[in-house]
């Protein structure tokens, strides 16, 4: 079943529960606080018959011919009414009032029993002559003649419990009027319920078709975002998550297309060597069978950084640590590089600013990497009979290392640009030197697995200087 189904559903089934209760209950308490109120208003009436029927009693000495009176009494009440009201000056409101409770008592059922409890006079002559039972004559008021009950007068509601018909008549509108409100709110709370539920399950509809094309691998999906609850915070995560999905999906296709770019260009120059042997155009010298080796170390090199930005990517890429001198570590790459610099008559030196070494925590092997490649650049892009300087310094809560050297530099432009995979300022003399734009890529994601930052400044030698900065490591 539906969300939206169920919400309503539950909002059906709270709204039927609740109007019903609240039908129940108020039906039940109205009855019986109506009954209050009438039997109260009869008491009241009560009470003026009873002054009526005493003056009756006082002046026939009996209470013969009540039967008879009882159906006049209106007539009498209302003259009495009528020169109460001539009585006053102007007609007062409380003399509104006694007319309007006078004209009210008139329809009542009136009975009246005498000292022994027989019904001497009864309205609707249906007790006439009988006696009522005591329990019964109770709820009436009594009537006094000189301090002597005379008998009692029960009117309406004492008399007979059923409502009159008025006052049934009002029971009925009430309670018809309590059901037209009931569901007329259950009607306006459905609808409300209704609109509630298709603004949840609308959100959640688009997150569906987002999710189905998503899986189909469109990543170019947006969900809307609505409003700022925890269905918005979900669409927003989804078009984050959309947002990654699409970045590796562009990284992946990249790196194949250029994986493959790179790869073409040395198989190509090995199958083409191999094929002009084979036709005879080259000779399967020594010279042929060098540059073919050569080829297949660039192509197994590129091979290696792929499958390190693989590991890189998948987070595979498992670093155990160690405390080391990164001075020692700058020094050991220097004099690897010795040879290299000496070709171009280089000078390579590593400043020891502080006797006792900088220590770092870093992947021995993966560090040098890093150092690798950046004096091996700085060897390959410097021009013959420059400089390159290495240092390593503590500065706050980082150990900056610096590769610097006096060669072109890169542009600011460039900065962040070098560290993107396959990328290459001038493609032409990186690819002479054999650079494939991996490196610095590597080195990056390497420094940053480490907790730590890379960045190009520029050089005082005049070329680039490559700044890595890494956690310190905590002396005690
Ligand atoms: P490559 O194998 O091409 O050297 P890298 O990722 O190591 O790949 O470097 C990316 C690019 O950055 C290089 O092609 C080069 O243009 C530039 N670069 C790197 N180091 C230096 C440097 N020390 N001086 C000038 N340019 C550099």
């Amino acid at each position: 079943m539906s969300i939206k189904l169920r919400l309503l559903l539950f909002f059906a089934i709270v709204i039927c529960a609740g109007g019903l209760t609240t039908y129940f209950l108020v039906e039940r308490t109205t009855e019986s606080q109506f009954r209050t109120f009438v039997f109260s208003g009869d008491a009241e009436k009560a009470k003026v018959y009873a002054g009526i029927l005493a003056e009756y009693y006082t002046e026939h000495s009996s209470w013969e011919g009540l039967q008879s009176f009882l159906s006049e009494m209106p007539a009498y009440v209302f003259t009495k009414l009528d020169e109460k009201i001539k009585g006053e000056q102007s007609f007062s409101p409380a003399a509104a009032y006694t007319y309007s409770t006078i004209s009210a008592l008139l329809s009542d059922r009136i009975a009246v029993a005498d000292a022994e409890g027989q019904i001497v006079a009864d309205t609707s002559g249906k007790l006439l002559g009988t006696t009522h039972p005591a329990m019964h004559l109770a709820l009436g008021v009594p009537i006094m003649a000189n301090f002597t009950r005379i008998g009692t007068v029960l009117v309406g509601s004492m008399v007979d419990s059923t409502f009159t018909g008025s006052n049934e008549r009002f029971l009925a509108q009430l309670l018809r009027s309590l059901s037209i409100a009931i569901l007329v709110s259950a009607c306006i709370a459905i609808l409300f319920g209704l609109a509630f539920s298709i603004q949840i399950t609308r959100p959640l509809a688009a997150l569906d078709s987002a999710a189905k094309k998503i899986a189909g691998g469109d990543f170019s999906v947006m969900v809307p975002i609505v409003g700022k609850d925890e269905v918005a915070s979900l669409s927003a995560s989804c078009n984050l998550m959309t947002g990654e999905l699409k970045r590796l999906d562009d990284a992946k296709r990249r790196i194949i297309a250029d994986s493959a770019h790179e790869l073409r260009t040395p198989v190509t120059l090995i199958r083409g060597t191999l094929e002009g042997v084979m036709d005879g155009v080259f000779p399967l010298d020594m010279g042929t069978i060098k540059s073919v080796h050569e080829e297949t170390l660039r192509l197994s090199r590129l091979i290696d950084m792929l499958r390190e930005l693989e590991l890189i990517d998948s987070g595979e890429l498992k670093l155990s640590l160690e405390e080391v001198d990164v001075v020692a570590s700058l020094e050991k790459a220097a004099a690897l590089f010795g040879a290299a610099a000496g070709e171009k008559d280089i000078t390579i030196d590593v400043r020891r600013l502080d006797p006792t070494g900088v220590m770092a925590r870093v992947d021995v092997l993966r560090f040098d990497e890093v150092l690798y490649n950046l004096i091996g650049n700085a060897i390959k892009y410097c021009p013959s009979g420059g400089r390159v300087a290495c240092a390593a310094r503590r500065e706050g809560s980082s150990v900056l290392v610096s590769v610097d050297d006096s060669g072109p530099g890169i542009p600011g432009t460039e900065r962040d640009r070098v560290f993107e995979r396959f990328y290459r300022m001038d493609k032409s003399r990186a690819q002479d030197s054999g650079g494939r734009g991996l490196g610095l890529s590597i080195a990056y994601e390497i420094v940053k697995a480490h907790g730590g930052d890379i960045h190009i400044e520029d050089s005082p030698l005049g070329g680039a200087s490559f700044v890595v900065a890494l956690p310190v490591v905590a002396t005690n």
